[in-house]
């Protein structure tokens, strides 16, 4: 018999912090699955909505249970659910998209105008099950193992970001090492990308940066980043900026980076207006520039995929933490202090925990 009652980590108040909580097993409708959450990981969006930013005071109504990177395995299905089954292994796409807006019609759901995300807008994977509408639900190759399926989403935007444009046989600039941008630095190696300099202040991560296929690692508080990249490529500039820090300096530094004619991916969001200069770096230039949102359903799932089951993307250098859900006042800690890469939380028990 299944439980009807389950832990789940939740904003449980407007203000700081998260509390751990029992709380009925979701309910699901006709359309939806439910999940037994197996591993979920701490996204850089969970710490801003535990520390109660801006940004989370105008999108988070509490009582909320946290959590969008996850895998677990199917517990039940709705009746008009299809291509899922009861213990099959999966992960699924968090962003929800509305199915009739103009975007959604025209085959681009993942910038769809009424998207609601989940463990966000409703009730995520911190927790021991998720309701989930079962077209987002995404079923995991068997060859992928349960740490990196715990963290399809953040490396569905790397993949999202790196093939958004030609990478094979080009220079690449990926700016902020944070986990995505170490994943971007893998997926842009795995996809035969040449030369790849990386930019990012933070130790921890900068040391991670080359063990994930990075040439060289800069830290622009040390060394003058633009120069550093003109001189390795031969006076001209790299072919591709991958941005992945959402910080201003490291975005205007990026454009400086990128040679004329190259192609610019945004990832990183900034908290605030960032000046450009729009002549040089982007009208003269001729340069292409991309704001990357979310993963593209579901042709970036395929091809990540792909990639996982093809052997070439190694993640490892990424995982080190694991921690129980009544844990998470230390797995946050670690994050904030940006000394981990990523922390996974076992909420059914501790899985691969302890494990390496
Ligand atoms: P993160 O905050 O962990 O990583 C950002 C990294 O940039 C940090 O390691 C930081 O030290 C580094 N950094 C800061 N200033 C820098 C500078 N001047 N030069 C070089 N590096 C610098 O975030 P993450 O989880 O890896 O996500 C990356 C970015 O993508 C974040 O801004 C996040 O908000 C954003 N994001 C966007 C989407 C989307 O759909 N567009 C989805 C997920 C995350
Ligand atoms: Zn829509």
């Amino acid at each position: 018999m299944s439980p009807t009652m389950m832990k789940a980590l939740r904003k449980m108040s407007r203000g700081r912090g998260l509390q751990m909580d029992k709380v009925a097993v979701p309910e699901i409708g006709p359309t939806d699955a439910l999940i037994r959450v197996r591993a979920a990981s701490i996204c850089g969006t969970d710490l801003h909505i535990f520390g109660w930013d801006r940004w989370s005071q105008g999108r988070i109504k509490p009582p909320l249970t946290l959590g969008h990177e996850f895998c677990g395995h199917v517990e039940k299905v709705g009746d008009e659910a299809r291509g899922i089954a009861p213990g099959d292994f999966v992960s699924a796409e968090m962003h929800v998209n509305c199915g009739y807006c103009h975007q959604c019609r025209v085959g681009q759901p993942h910038i769809c105008q009424n998207l609601e995300i989940i463990g966000i807008d409703r009730d995520g994977a911190f927790a021991e099950f998720v309701r989930i509408p079962a077209r987002n639900v995404w079923k995991v190759d068997a060859s992928i193992p349960e740490r990196y399926a715990a963290i399809l989403d953040p490396l569905g935007n790397a993949v999202h970001t790196v093939l958004a444009g030609e990478i094979a046989g080009h220079t690449v600039a990926v700016t902020g090492c944070g986990p995505i941008g170490l994943m971007a630095i893998a997926v842009a190696r795995a996809c035969g990308c040449s030369t790849l300099i990386a930019t990012e202040v933070n130790e921890h991560r900068a040391s991670l940066a080359k063990p994930m296929g990075a040439d060289e690692v800069i830290n622009p508080a040390e060394t003058d980043a633009v120069a550093r990249v003109r001189e390795l490529t031969g006076g001209t500039g790299v072919d591709v900026l991958l941005e992945m820090s959402g910080n201003p300096t490291a975005i205007q530094q990026g454009f400086q980076m990128l040679r004329s004619g190259g192609r610019a991916s945004l990832l990183g969001i900034p908290n605030k207006p960032v000046n450009l200069n729009l002549v040089e770096d982007v009208i003269f230039k001729g340069a292409t520039v991309q704001g990357i949102y979310g993963r593209k359903m579901f042709e970036t799932w395929v091809q990540m995929t792909s990639l996982l089951k093809s052997g070439r993307l190694n993640l490892e250098p990424l995982f080190r933490e694991r921690y129980p859900l009544e844990g998470f006042q230390d797995a946050f800690a670690l994050l904030r202090g940006g000394q981990a890469g990523k922390v996974l939380f076992y909420p059914n028990g501790d899985g691969e925990m302890g494990k390496k």
